[in-house]
């Protein structure tokens, strides 16, 4: 079936969808057996409690966690500690290998371990990354430097420069342009044909998929959406059509809800209901993409519990008060959702590096990029 024909029925699907029917909330089946495109999206610090609140907040029959077809959970720990930080979690899943905290990219004894970014783009696939941290902050990074260390922010913007990404939308463009070396990466990337844009706008950026791009939203970290910050949906549905202007045969995209985890670290309750009502539309979004593609498969998890996150009673029947056990990861497990082609094999509970296996798998080639 042509896009032309499927549009207009996807459009009577959603809008039938705030009419609150009971099928309405069914995505439609996919089209195709094996996925063609595959959309990451991690929120930060985000597991069960987090997503509660986000659903109570958004409304109970409204929010985008109920409408996911496949639901399963991870086991986080980390290579030899049972808390995990970002560094080790996102490792687990562009590598598939527990690693120590706090490395990117590598194994416990500091081997670089190729990602599945970078597996699939030498495979021809269109990569991309969509975040609401810097480029160089540990869940970005993972899926495609190889450093010991979180912490060398400049080494990790280097790495930028060894894959051929097709496009970067985030902050930390100090991290390529300002730094103690001196360097300007900016000018590397501009070599190697990239388009370099700062702010939140798509108007200057090449989206026919003509080249690729990085469009830098702050110079180190991006604001908060409590403050208002809120590209995320809108650069996820943007780059889902630009991947797919840049290669026949699919896309590879990572989104991060990346402050869910600092809200969560600061104990902000109203910060953290801003990042899950942004996180909840940027994944509506995806799941909009994928409900009209028909071959796109949506996995949506986060990395590591962060707060130790409840729902207290509130003032009012309907009301809660998130509360917090600290200010760090804890270990609880972690929920996964899964729609699209092959998303029936994201249900039960497994390591977060089978998260690794299962995409690889889904797109028929069990043994990674070994096919
Ligand atoms: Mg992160
Ligand atoms: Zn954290």
């Amino acid at each position: 079936m042509s896009f032309r024909f499927l549009l207009p029925a996807v459009l009577v699907f959603f809008a039938c969808r705030s009419a609150h029917s009971p099928a309405a909330l069914t995505l439609p089946p996919p089209k195709a057996e094996r996925p063609k495109n595959i959309i990451l999206l991690i929120g930060d610090g985000m597991a069960t409690a987090q997503v509660s609140a986000g659903l109570y907040w958004k409304g109970v029959g409204k929010s985008v966690w109920e409408r996911f077809p496949t639901i399963g959970f991870h086991k986080s720990h980390a290579h030899d500690e049972r808390v995990t930080d970002s560094a080790a979690g996102a490792t687990a899943f562009a590598c598939g290998h527990k690693t120590v905290n706090g490395a990117i990219g590598v194994l416990p004894d500091y081997s670089p371990c190729q990602t599945i970014l970078e597996d699939l783009d030498a495979l021809g696939w269109a990569t991309g990354m969509v975040v609401t941290c810097s480029a160089t902050h540990a869940t970005p990074a993972s899926f495609i430097a190889h450093q010991d260390l979180r912490a060398f922010t400049e080494a990790i913007a280097d790495d930028y420069l060894h894959t051929a990404l097709d496009c970067f939308i985030g902050g930390g463009k100090g991290y390529f342009n300002d730094r103690p070396d001196k360097k300007n990466l900016l000018d590397s990337l501009a070599d190697r044909g990239y388009v370099i844009r700062s702010g939140t706008g798509f108007g200057r950026l090449p989206m026919d998929g003509s080249a690729p791009f990085m469009l830098f939203t702050a110079d180190r970290e991006p604001g908060t959406a409590s403050a208002g910050r809120h590209y995320l949906p809108q650069a996820t549905k943007k780059t889902c059509e630009y991947l797919q202007k840049r290669s026949e045969k699919g896309f590879f995209l990572m989104v991060e809800g990346s402050q869910i985890d600092w809200a969560l670290h600061a104990n902000d309750r109203s910060w953290l209901k801003a990042e899950m009502l942004d996180f909840d539309e940027t994944v509506s979004e995806a799941l909009q993409f994928a409900a009209v593609n028909g071959e796109t498969l949506v996995v949506v998890t986060g990395d590591h519990e962060c707060g130790g996150c409840s729902l207290n009673p509130g003032e009012g029947k309907r009301e809660f008060r998130p509360a917090f056990a600290s200010r760090l990861h804890s270990a609880s497990m972690v929920p996964v959702y899964a729609y699209g082609p092959q998303s029936q094999t994201f249900s039960g509970i497994y390591q977060n590096t089978a998260i690794y296996g299962k995409i690889w798998a889904a797109l028929g080639m069990p043994n990674g990029a070994g096919k």
